[in-house]
């Protein structure tokens, strides 16, 4: 790939296939022996009670909705109140279970603001669908208290968040249930994979049933254990194929150990990023991080006028940022929302996500924000 481009994931090649070599030599590939291992890391790592492997991010936040719904009695059309400035798969989650999806309006954190989210709270509200966009935590801890207030669950989409501190802490044990993405492009990448997380021991047992067709043993367990009967199992619910398999947990448990020198690569990238678009004056805005966030930095966006033409100006000099994101009332099963999220409209309209990866460079951030620079003072 010629170019600066937004994202290109850095794996420890070597270290990968050795793990990938072991699921080969033992003749296991599936769920069992390195998705356990893995989820076992996860909790250590982030210090969450329960962890479950799956094969995307998008299976976990449509079975935690759909277990949630079903575990305490959510009617078709309740409301969960959610952001627009997300990858659709949140929203989705919320309106294929049947429920409807209320869109709050976000600041320049890209994340959701408390006066929004308690102003759209009805008696229909029974969950909040909270998004740490590109790893920022935004206003997490007042989301966190309004839910206590009203009774709400917190649902996290935690897809940016892997590896991403407030005060020295891993957040999560506050929501009920935090879904993590190490989709190819992710900051935790594998190439498809996610992980659920649920802080109630029962919803975690229902979850690993239902991600493998509501099956309710490992099939590992029974090849290694040959006893009578083994080969036994009951079918506990009309479940899904979500579970993980054991080469995407084998890249997992490597990339996880240097997450933490990775994302540190990140803020130190950002830094760069902000020292040099300093120089633009308000022209440019950079996302806003609270005290105390410690980000994943999985994206840095800014906002500038005229997007569109900046983005072409920056491909013309063979850089390739992104865009994070339209908003979802733009597409149509969202459009009913139209014209209730004013700041999510502008930063639709404005934003671009600058390269973050482990192969940019100083250098390259001084090429990327002097492009900006002189297309902003034209
Ligand atoms: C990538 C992403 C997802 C979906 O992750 P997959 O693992 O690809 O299913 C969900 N939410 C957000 C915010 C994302 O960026």
């Amino acid at each position: 790939m010629a170019g600066i481009q937004l994202f290109k994931a850095k794996y420890e090649v070597e270290e990968c296939l050795a793990q990938i070599r072991e699921c080969l030599d033992v003749g296991w590939t599936g769920l069992g022996f390195k998705t356990v291992e893995f989820e076992n890391a996860w909790k250590a790592y982030t210090g969450l009670p329960f962890a479950h492997f799956l094969n995307s991010s998008t299976i976990g936040l449509y079975m935690a909705v759909d277990i949630l719904k079903e575990e305490y009695g959510w009617a078709d059309g309740d409301e969960i109140i959610t952001t627009p400035i997300t990858f659709v798969t949140s929203n989705h989650a919320i309106l294929r279970s049947g429920m409807k999806a209320v869109f709050a309006d976000i600041d320049d954190t890209m994340c959701l603001t408390p006066e929004s989210v308690r102003e759209r709270i009805t008696d229909k509200t029974r969950a909040v669908m909270y998004v740490g966009l590109g790893g920022n935590m935004g206003h997490y801890y007042e989301i966190v208290k309004i839910c206590e207030e009203h009774g709400l669950k917190l649902i996290l989409d935690a897809a940016h968040m892997a590896g991403t501190r407030y005060k020295g802490k891993i957040p999560g044990r506050e929501a009920e249930v935090v879904v993590y993405s190490f989709q190819a492009v992710k900051n935790l990448p594998t190439a498809d994979s996610g992980m659920i997380c649920f802080r109630d021991g029962r919803l975690d047992e229902i979850v690993r049933k239902k991600s493998w067709l509501g099956i309710n043993k490992d099939t590992y367990a029974r090849t290694q254990n040959m006893g009578n009967y083994k080969w036994r199992y009951d079918v506990e619910y009309v479940g899904e194929k979500g579970h993980g398999n054991s080469v995407m947990a084998a890249i997992g448990l490597v990339q996880l150990k240097y997450l933490d020198r990775d994302n540190a690569y990140r803020r130190q990238l950002a830094a760069w990023y902000r020292e040099a678009l300093g120089e633009c004056g308000d022209k440019v805005q950079t996302v806003r991080i609270e005290e105390g966030c410690e980000s994943s930095y999985h994206l840095f966006q800014i906002c500038a006028d005229n997007r569109d033409e900046l983005m072409m100006a920056l491909n013309a000099a063979d850089i390739y940022p992104g865009v994070h994101y339209a908003s979802n009332i733009n597409y149509k099963m969202y459009s009913y929302a139209k014209g209730t999220c004013p700041y999510s409209d502008y930063v639709s309209e404005h934003t671009i996500s600058l390269p973050m990866n482990m192969y940019v460079t100083y250098e390259d951030v001084r090429r990327i924000c002097g492009v900006i620079r002189d297309f902003v003072n034209k």
